[in-house]
């Protein structure tokens, strides 16, 4: 194991010296790619660009593309690509992206892939993306995506079957009721799972097919699956 990988186990601040340029985590609803893309913001001081997570606080603060996704959204279904693109350029304009990015949950269909592919390739001194993709079989998706709760203040994620709040229902750090997102039943899920059937896996192979490509197994503890990761980057920096 590196020396970066142990940090993050022992969930210190990073001393890696490896930059990271960008990164894409791929996989299912539920494999944990919002919490792999924390561990790796703490070692790297890189940002973390969740698509999901830009498109709710733009449902939230009611901008004319939160009206948009918000039903989408709520059916499970993908926001478009042409409004989910835009977003992330925007994103990708903020100089704290200089020395890499997470991108998490984006691209999420072959056309993405496509338009990041290219803006990419048409800036001369970007780094070739990596792409790792985190697997978890789907009755632990189910159970994860079900159980999952957070925080509205710090974020934190619980889940009530496998890491349940001291409290029921309350934020071990901040003490306040935690919420469920809307689109954590198990009937939404199930579609969340067809889109990406049909339009995410084909993203996989893609990017598997370009090399710089790492799958790790995302049944462990956090700080394991961050170590993989890590280690997978470290190695296809070289
Ligand atoms: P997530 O938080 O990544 O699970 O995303 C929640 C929902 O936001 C998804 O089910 C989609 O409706 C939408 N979404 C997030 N990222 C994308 C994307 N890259 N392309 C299209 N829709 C997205």
């Amino acid at each position: 194991m590196s020396s970066s990988a142990s940090t993050v186990e022992s969930g210190r601040a990073a001393d890696s010296k490896t930059v990271p340029g960008p990164i894409l985590l791929l996989g299912a609803p539920g494999v944990g790619k919002g919490t792999q893309a924390k561990e790796l913001v703490k070692l790297w001081g890189i940002p973390q660009i969740s698509t999901g997570d830009l498109l709710r606080a733009n449902v939230s603060q009611g901008t004319s593309l939160g009206q948009v996704a918000k039903e989408i959204m709520g059916r499970g279904e993908l926001v478009p690509d042409s409004l989910v693109n835009e977003m992330v350029a925007v994103r990708l304009q903020q100089p704290d992206t200089a020395n890499g990015y997470i991108l998490d949950g984006f691209p999420r269909t072959l056309g993405q892939a496509g338009w990041l592919d290219g803006r990419l390739a048409a800036q001369a001194k970007s780094m070739p993306v990596i792409a790792v993709s985190i697997q978890v079989d789907y009755n632990q998706l189910l159970r994860r995506i079900t159980g999952r709760r957070s925080c509205p203040v710090c974020q934190t994620i619980y889940n009530v079957h496998m890491n349940p709040p001291k409290r029921d229902g309350v934020c071990d750090v901040e003490g306040a009721a935690l919420v469920q997102r809307a689109d954590d039943t198990e009937e939404v899920f199930k579609e969340r799972m067809r889109a990406y059937e049909a339009l995410t896996a084909p993203v996989v192979e893609h990017y598997r097919a370009l090399g710089r490509f790492a799958e790790v197994d995302g049944d462990r503890p956090i700080a394991a699956i961050a170590a993989g990761i890590v280690a997978a980057v470290e190695r296809m920096r070289q």
